[in-house]
């Protein structure tokens, strides 16, 4: 047991890392900043990528946007705490701003693919995996066309990735929510952080 709370001062200690993975246009980004706006004690993970920047996307708010010798050499000096190649271009959450976020007492939330998740769970064993799962292949698919940003060759590809993915993944989450009515799915996201949180075995 982590001693994470006092009466006085409340929680503090080691904080909680969530993890937010879905498919490709499941809605963990629009999810994830949902969340950021409307909870408090809970910090968003900027990663790591060496894709290019989309328009409106901002350098170290949105991503880091690194070069790929950089991203080479933060995985030579063991700076991620998982890192993978995510349709062709790498992705990787830092090991400093984790532990330093965890440490100071504050929840950390990951929005990473479901490579990534796998290495968390055998990094940190304390963690919460949540699936975001599209509420049809249709939809899905119609999301992922609305937001403009892949080809309809790449949107074929990472939705027939996405379902093998899925299948093979399941057993490692702890929740799945379906992400339908955008309002329902950030209440379901929001119950599973606080109930999380107020969990005997942490306190
Ligand atoms: P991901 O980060 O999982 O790839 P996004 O958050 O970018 O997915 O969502 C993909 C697209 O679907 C975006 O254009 C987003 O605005 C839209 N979207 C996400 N959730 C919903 C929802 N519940 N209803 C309608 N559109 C949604
Ligand atoms: P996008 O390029 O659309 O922003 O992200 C593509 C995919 O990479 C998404 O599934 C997203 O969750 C994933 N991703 C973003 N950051 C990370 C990360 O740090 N690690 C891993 N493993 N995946 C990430």
């Amino acid at each position: 047991m982590v001693d994470i709370f006092d009466s006085e001062n409340g929680r503090k200690g080691k904080g909680i890392l969530f993890v937010l993975s879905s498919p490709s246009g499941g809605g963990k980004t629009t999810l994830a900043h949902k969340l950021q706006v409307s909870m408090e004690d809970l910090a968003l993970s900027v990663s790591h990528t060496t894709r290019k920047p989309r328009a409106g996307e901002a350098d170290g708010a949105d991503y880091h946007f690194v070069s790929r010798k950089r991203f080479q050499e933060m995985i030579d000096n063991g700076e991620f705490v998982e890192w993978a190649e995510v349709h062709g271009n790498l992705y990787g959450t830092g090991r400093k701003e984790i532990d330093d976020t965890l440490r100071k007492g504050t929840d950390v939330l990951l929005d990473i693919d479901v490579q990534g998740a796998r290495q968390i769970v055998g990094t940190f064993k304390e963690s919460i995996l949540i699936f975001i799962l599209p509420p049809s292949d249709e939809e899905w698919l119609e999301r992922l066309r609305g937001r403009g940003t892949e080809s309809e060759a790449e949107l074929k590809r990472r939705i027939e990735g996405a379902k093998q993915e899925r299948l093979a993944m399941m057993p490692y989450y702890d929740y799945a929510v379906l992400n339908d009515v955008l309002d329902d799915a950030a209440d379901a996201l929001r119950s599973i952080i606080i109930a999380e949180r107020c969990r005997v075995s942490r306190r």
